[in-house]
């Protein structure tokens, strides 16, 4: 699973490389093996991992979790993957350093999401990286914005960013057809390692396959109408690929205390829907959904959107898995 120690997985040096996302494999080498192999990975690492496979593959930078995880499932030991996105973080709208930008220009392929990071959108424009871009949209079809997007109400930035929800990975299945088109790309840039690609990609999109069955089980159990509320709609495309109901909790600042007037319809809503929880994202402050919940009665949970890793232990398809749990335990 995505992870620094997975040979061929290979991110940049600091300031691109958390410190604290290394420093597990570093431990691991001083304590099991002494230190001479401690000398050696360190070595290695900062060399940026040139002993493995995956150095003179080429090389994919992505922007958010959920493109990350596809892309290292397909590059396997074969390619490496760079993720501009750090962990906790909000990806929305990153900044790109000088280091990044020239790390954009070297890569092999450049995997972006429209409406999402208008600074690498601006990067392969104005570096002419265009042979190397792909833009997923050009592969699976996007939703358009959801209209409580908490990233965009309220600034000048939704024009510019144009009209399509960028969320697309929490649709295991459309994760896989992207996943596809990264190995067809990536076979075409190293066409001496395009069986491995393929082979990756397949299994891949085998586990996304019985990832989605899996999903599509769980919350088939449950019947009636399935609604949720959430503080960053960052879940349309799992509502509408199992048949759930997002309803954003809009015209809300995430970090501000909602008007009393808010309050009143959102508990409108959820006397209306008879709902129990009021979800909230992980990477945003839980202040409103607490406070809404205190206010309506209704429990607070979390919801992970997968825009960073938030856990090195947790996956996407384990946290797709635990999403669930919880959605499936608000309606019973
Ligand atoms: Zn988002």
């Amino acid at each position: 699973m995505p992870d620094d120690s997975r040979p061929g997985h290979v991110t940049l040096p600091s300031p691109l490389h958390p410190a604290s996302r290394r420093a597990p494999s570093r431990r691991g080498l001083l304590t099991g093996v002494g230190l001479t192999a401690a000398a050696l990975g360190l070595a290695a690492c900062g060399a940026g991992g040139k002993d493995d496979g995956g150095s003179d593959g080429p090389t994919v930078i992505v922007g958010c979790y959920g493109l990350s995880y596809i892309a290292e499932l397909v590059a396997g030991d074969a390619a490496r993957v760079v993720n501009l996105a750090k962990p906790g973080i909000d990806p929305h709208d990153l900044e790109l350093s000088v280091a990044e930008v020239a790390e954009l220009e070297k890569a092999d392929l450049i995997v972006t999401i429209p409406a999402f990071q208008a600074s690498v959108d601006d990067a392969i424009s104005s570096k002419g990286l265009q042979d190397a871009h792909l833009d997923v949209s050009t592969v699976v079809d996007l939703l358009p914005a959801a209209g409580g997007h908490g990233h965009d109400e309220e600034t000048e930035e939704t024009e510019e960013h144009g009209a399509n929800d960028p969320h697309f990975w929490n649709d295991p299945t459309l994760l896989a057809t992207v996943g596809d088109e990264i190995s067809a790309r990536l076979g075409k840039i190293a066409s001496d390692r395009s069986d491995t690609f393929t082979a990756n990609a397949k299994q891949a999109h085998e586990d996304l396959d019985t990832l989605d069955a899996d999903l599509a089980k769980a919350f088939d159990e449950v019947d009636g109408p399935k609604p949720f509320v959430t503080s960053h709609t960052a879940f349309a495309y799992l509502a509408k690929r199992y048949g759930l109901e997002q309803i954003g909790i809009t015209g809300i600042d995430p970090e501000a205390e909602p008007s009393p007037k808010r309050l009143l319809q959102l508990r409108d809503v959820i006397d209306e829907r008879d709902l129990t929880t009021v979800f909230f994202e992980t990477t945003a402050s839980p202040k409103v959904a607490e406070t809404l919940a205190k206010n309506v009665g209704v429990e607070a949970e979390e919801l992970d959107n997968l825009e960073t890793q938030l856990s090195p232990d947790t996956d996407y398809a384990a946290v797709m898995r635990e999403n669930c749990k919880k959605l499936v335990a608000s309606w019973t």
